[in-house]
């Protein structure tokens, strides 16, 4: 493990790609093979393959209590270490300074650690548990060690990068290193495998999602149909939530973009059971009611409840769960059908296929209506043939009238790019609705951002009252200049400092873009805004004209469709 440390401290020296290439190529291939598949894993920041379904829970604030526990520091230091740090690897390095390995921890060690902590229930069984593993370890070794339980390496090295060192270490070719990442969902496994010469054998596994192609954002409808020049095949854009489903047998599941089970819809899973043979599927949940897709408020009351952890991240916030709400899966891709992966298949011969998968129980086909026969819970995703901005425009406006969020272009012959944000998707989207907050706490940043206040917790006004309440968070979205003037802004503006967070006088006036509004009790007002990010400063707005909690509920209630104030 010292050596894994020693090495992460190089790769977060060297600021060059192929340099960090060489450094982890060339460590993995000295080591053992059970030894470099656990490392390849951690260079990963994850403490288990992607595939595995098992989380730590070990969080920050337990991070914090083991720490406290070991360097029974004085009162106050934590918080100021870290306040330095921004970050709970670092902050470790600190305040563990001068503590020898009480003996010599391996790789294999941590890995078993992991999966002890992982099976302890609650932080009074969890905590005693990490703090044996971080008094087992030298400084440098429980820095990493922190760095990977908080999911967060910071020495610049992604998982691409990771298939990359593979690839130079037993020198081979990186598109079936990536490939094989791809199917085993197990970075450990695909270095097994490379090691071996064997990465050909490596199969997908049905019930092992894998990653989803992703979309990049298109401004307007004539920009979007450059990227088309022989046409695009164009679906609406459902607002719910992205499911990948497997079948084999008389077994399907569906999984999230975060590649976790997703448990909600134990409905849909019948009629996907019924279907004939085995597959993959890739399709959106989204709330249905006649012939129309619900807005995502009204379906999110469904999520809730069975989320996962990272699932809850992605869908912060308090849900109830409510079965009156109908719920339908439209299906828009075949990634695999009946032992064929169709992943380099052009989209044209996926559709066809996936039209005949579905053709006993959807009526839909390429520009027809694709409601679903007999009230089945299965659709095909609309689509239609573009070939000039206009077609497009026109498709985005009557995807807009259905009540969708706007239209997705996809190019006929690509392939499915899995985990992949390239132009071969490109998505157009209604525009935004913003709110004008202010803000009332502010917390210190984490990397590059630590040490500047650039997390601002916001409010809007109760009208008739002279109160603000909170309604969400931002990190993103003003330059590096701006962010240092507000830091010793809020700094002269504290009314009083918690731990990480500070109270500050609300005179910072900022427009947020968001996704959606949702239910929330998270904040005061009893509303969270989904996805905020910064738009810009209104320094020519005062707090008395910032956006009111009822045009809040408005935008709850109503669909968002325009711009703020
Ligand atoms: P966004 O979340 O705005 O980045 O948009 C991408 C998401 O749109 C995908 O991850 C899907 O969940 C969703 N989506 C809705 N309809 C479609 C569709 N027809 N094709 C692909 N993705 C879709």
């Amino acid at each position: 493990m010292r050596r894994f440390a020693r090495l992460c401290e190089a790769l977060a020296a060297t600021t060059k790609k192929t340099e960090k290439v060489r450094l982890a190529g060339d460590y993995l291939r000295s080591l053992p093979v059970e030894d470099a598949a656990c490392a390849a894993l951690f260079f990963t920041g994850r403490p288990f393959p992607r595939i595995k379904a098992l989380v730590l829970g070990v969080g920050a604030s337990l991070v914090w209590q083991a720490l406290a526990r070991l360097a029974k520091p004085e009162p106050g230091v934590l918080e100021a270490v870290y306040r330095k740090h921004g970050d709970l690897g670092a902050m470790t390095e600190e305040v563990l300074e001068g503590k020898q390995a009480a003996e010599a921890l391996s790789l294999e060690n941590v890995r078993a650690a992991f999966e002890r902590l992982a099976a302890r229930r609650g932080a009074s069984q969890k905590l005693p548990e990490l703090e044996a593993l971080l008094r087992r370890a030298c400084r440098l070794e429980a820095k990493y060690i922190v760095k990977i339980i908080t999911g967060d390496l910071r020495i610049g090295l992604k998982e691409s990068l990771v298939e990359e060192a593979i690839a130079h270490a037993f020198d081979r070719a990186l598109p079936e290193v990536e490939r094989a990442n791809m199917l085993t969902g197990d970075i450990g496994a695909t270095l097994r495998l490379a090691a071996a010469g064997r990465l050909d054998a490596a199969e997908l596994r049905l019930f092992n999602p894998i990653g989803f192609m992703l979309a990049s954002p298109a401004e307007s409808a004539e920009e979007a149909m450059e990227y088309f020049p022989e046409g695009a095949f164009v679906e609406d854009k459902y607002d719910g939530i992205r499911a990948q489903a497997h079948k084999r047998g008389r077994e399907a599941r569906l999984f999230s973009r975060t590649l976790d089970e997703v448990k909600e819809f134990p409905e849909l899973l019948a009629p996907l059971e019924a279907l004939p043979g085995e597959f993959i599927l890739d399709g959106e949940i989204v709330g249905w009611r006649g012939d129309r897709a619900l807005p995502f408020t009204e379906f999110q009351t469904r999520l809730g409840r069975r989320q996962s952890e990272a699932q809850r991240e992605l869908w912060p916030g308090f849900a109830i769960n409510d079965a009156d709400v109908p719920v339908v899966y439209v299906v828009f891709d075949l990634l695999f059908c009946d032992g064929k992966l169709l992943l380099d298949a052009p989209l044209s011969e996926r559709r066809r296929r996936l039209e005949t998968l579905l053709a006993d129980v959807v009526s839909g086909g390429a520009g027809q209506r694709p409601e679903a026969r007999g009230g089945s819970k299965l659709q095909l995703a609309r689509t239609s043939l573009c070939h000039t901005g206009g077609d497009l425009q026109l498709a985005f406006e009557r995807a807009l009238a259905r009540g969708n969020e706007g239209v997705m272009a996809k190019a006929p012959d690509s392939p499915y790019a899995s985990g992949r944000r390239g132009r071969y998707w490109l998505k157009l989207k209604r525009p935004m609705a913003t709110l004008d907050v202010v803000v009332t706490a502010v917390e210190c940043g984490h990397g590059k951002r630590r040490g500047l206040l650039s997390d601002y917790t916001f409010s809007v006004r109760v009208p008739g009252e002279d109160r603000l309440v909170t309604i969400g968070k931002a990190y993103s979205g003003l330059t590096d200049a701006e962010i240092l003037e507000l830091t010793e802004h809020f700094k002269q503006h504290t009314v009083d400092e918690r731990g990480f967070s500070r109270r500050v006088e609300p005179t910072i006036v900022i427009e947020v873009a968001f996704n959606n509004i949702q239910r929330s009790d998270r904040h005061e007002s009893g509303y969270a805004l989904r996805f905020p990010r910064i738009v810009r400063l209104r320094s020519d707005k005062p707090v008395s004209e910032i956006d009111t909690l009822d045009r809040v509920k408005q935008l709850y209630h109503g669909s968002l469709i325009t711009g703020g104030a």
